[in-house]
């Protein structure tokens, strides 16, 4: 299981992984495991993580080499290593994989990425209501571990599962529970005695969270349920923030469509690209064919990037000026898509000048 590590000082591979040793296994439920990574301390400021954020793994697969991502369901305020709790998927090749890696084994892993964080500027009193179902308790999980180590403010978890046996973290949320009697309040609501969640369900369990930060995460018609309701009742669509868990096509297929969205963008020549990082514009060279993402690495830019195929949406970045043209797209909306929102991975110009702003 896992390749053997052979060099003492970690090094980042071709691809932007790094080999990294599981220190600690434990069982959450018959399905699903976590697994603790060790960081070596010179990649302790590489593997940094905001509550909420996710590490992509690359792992082999009957010759091929699958990247999928697992979000931290620990607190980088209240745990001193990330952990990731993978749940296996019926028929699934990586998480099945993943929940037999013992102590001691080596993992390919890229550094945290994405975006389903809490903005650090907002107001600490408003409520914060968190939405889990499933697997998808890890990112909210680690939210909700940190706003109790920094802050005061309420938090509702609603927590969806299938049955009682499949309730991930169910002891410590017990423990946080009675650590937190006054600001944590946690409902759970399972298939096997409520059903599946409804608009009404959701409306009664809002009620004393209005204008909060809502957080969602679990089954697609799960958070397709919460995010109606939600924005039925007037909540501001910039408050509701959703992970989707989704797997990327394989790497085969990935590439044959990478060659056809390039050979495509060949003939389009870019006049200028500007990319806003950090508050700073770059005017960088665009070389036809090339991906917005990879022109930023050319010149050197540290732009956000993970998995690079399309589908975890750390590299998100917002279209001000020009055309692109987006290859794959598994992780954006359509509204994020009519806002200006494309993924530099997937992502080239046809024509022109074109302004990129990265998310600060
Ligand atoms: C940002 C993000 C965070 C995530 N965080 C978590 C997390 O914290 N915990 C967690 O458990 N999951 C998480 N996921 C989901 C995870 O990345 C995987 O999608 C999930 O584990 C399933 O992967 P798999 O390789 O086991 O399944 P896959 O092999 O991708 O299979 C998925 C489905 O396709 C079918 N299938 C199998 N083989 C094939 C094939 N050859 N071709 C086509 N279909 C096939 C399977 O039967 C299965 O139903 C996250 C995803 C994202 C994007």
């Amino acid at each position: 299981m896992g390749t053997q590590q052979q060099n003492l000082t970690p090094a980042e591979s071709a691809t932007g992984s790094y080999s990294l040793q599981v220190c600690a296994v434990i069982d959450e439920t018959f399905d699903a495991r976590s697994l603790v990574l060790e960081i070596p301390p010179t990649l302790r400021e590489r593997f940094r993580y905001k509550p909420g954020q996710f590490l992509s793994f690359r792992v082999p697969c009957a010759g091929k080499l699958l990247t999928r991502c697992y979000s931290m369901a620990s607190s980088p305020l209240s745990d001193s290593l990330p952990k990731v709790t993978v749940k296996r998927v019926k028929g699934g090749r990586v998480s099945n994989w993943m929940n037999e890696v013992q102590v001691g084994d080596w993992l390919e892993v890229l550094p945290p990425a994405g975006h389903f964080c809490l903005d650090e500027e907002q107001s600490v009193d408003r409520p914060l209501v968190l939405f889990g179902g499933g697997s998808g308790i890890t990112p909210v999980f680690s939210i909700l571990k940190s706003v109790l180590r920094s802050s005061r403010r309420p938090i509702k978890l609603i927590y969806a599962n299938r049955d009682e046996a499949s309730v991930i973290f169910k002891d410590e949320l017990c423990q946080l529970i009675k650590a937190h009697p006054d600001q944590l309040h946690v409902v759970h609501v399972l298939d096997s005695v409520q059903g599946f969640l409804t608009d009404a369900q959701v409306c009664h369990l809002l009620r004393g969270s209005a204008g909060g930060d809502y957080f969602i995460c679990g089954p697609g018609p799960f958070m397709d349920t919460v995010e109606r309701t939600l924005l039925g009742l007037g909540e501001a669509a910039e408050r509701i923030h959703v992970e989707r868990f989704a797997s990327p096509p394989d790497p085969d297929e990935l590439l044959a469509e990478a060659t056809l969205a390039r050979a495509a963008a060949l003939g389009s020549k870019c006049e200028a690209l500007i990319v806003e990082l950090d508050g700073q514009p770059h005017e960088i060279a665009c070389h036809p064919g090339d991906t917005l993402l990879q022109s930023c690495k050319a010149a050197g830019l540290d732009v956000p990037s993970s998995c690079e195929e399309g589908f975890c949406g750390a590299c998100m970045c917002v279209v001000q000026e020009g055309e692109i043209q987006l290859a794959r797209n598994d992780v954006l909306s359509p509204k994020e898509l009519a806002e200006g929102w494309t993924l530099a991975c997937q992502s080239r110009p046809t024509g022109g000048r074109v302004r990129l702003k990265f998310p600060d």
